[in-house]
């Protein structure tokens, strides 16, 4: 049982102040009867909630496809510039995180969600889920780095990579698919074979890739076939 307020602010429906507002206006049902009562206990389970006709789903865990903009920081929490998850409207205190990290400047797929374990499974680095990245870049790749790639790039500091692909599109454009991440990583393979990366996008994790019709910046739910995919 929860606070009918809570439960509606929690599945995405507004601020706390916002759902207490329609529920007071009388938008909100319970199993057929108006309740303007904002204190009034549901039972997320198994009460039939609508929000002016709408049926309310409560999600315990919430799966969300972000296209990460230039600017953001991958974290719950930065100080100096802005995070993530400030593009995601009406989920405060769902305790959501980014899956992974995108730098600062590179955009494209980053799946934000509440479900920390299947986080920590994507994550492991054991589990080898494919991400794959468009990317822009200064220099020539030249035929010896397509063998270096296959094999496992050295980077800086020594780290042998696991074999990775790499797909040249047009002068300076290419795709990379890489199953780990590593700080950094497709930068750092790039200049490893002398290349600059100036643009990375990434346009797949694992077996989820970015819906190209949302623009950066915004995102949307994960469909039930796709989170049955990651699982
Ligand atoms: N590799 C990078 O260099 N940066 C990213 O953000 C992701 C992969």
């Amino acid at each position: 049982m929860m606070r009918l307020d809570k439960m509606l602010a929690h599945s995405g429906y507004g601020t706390r102040k916002e759902v207490k507002e329609y529920i007071r206006k009388g938008y909100v049902m319970i199993n057929g009867l108006v309740v303007t009562d904002d204190d009034y206990k549901v039972d997320e389970e198994n009460d039939e909630i609508t929000i002016l006709d709408e049926s309310v789903n409560y999600e315990k865990l919430i799966y969300i496809m972000l296209n990460k903009p230039d600017g953001y920081i991958s974290a719950t929490y930065d100080n100096h510039d802005p995070i993530v998850l400030d593009l995601i409207e009406g989920y405060e205190n769902r305790g959501l995180f980014p899956v992974g990290r995108l730098d600062k400047d590179t955009v494209g797929l980053l799946l934000i969600t509440n479900d920390g374990k299947l986080a920590h499974k994507l994550l492991a680095p054991k589990s080898h889920v494919d991400k794959v990245y468009y990317l822009k870049f200064d220099g020539i790749f030249k035929p010896f780095a397509y063998k270096e790639f296959q094999d496992g790039v050295v980077l800086d500091d020594g780290y042998k990579c696991m074999p990775a692909v790499f797909e040249e599109l047009g002068v300076g454009e290419g795709k990379i698919t890489i199953r780990e991440g590593k700080f950094h990583q497709v930068k750092r393979m790039m200049e490893a074979v002398g290349c600059k990366v100036t643009y990375l996008k990434r346009i797949s994790f694992g077996p989820i890739v970015l819906d190209e019709t949302l623009e950066e910046g915004m995102y949307r739910h994960l469909r039930e076939d796709e989170i049955e995919l990651l699982q």
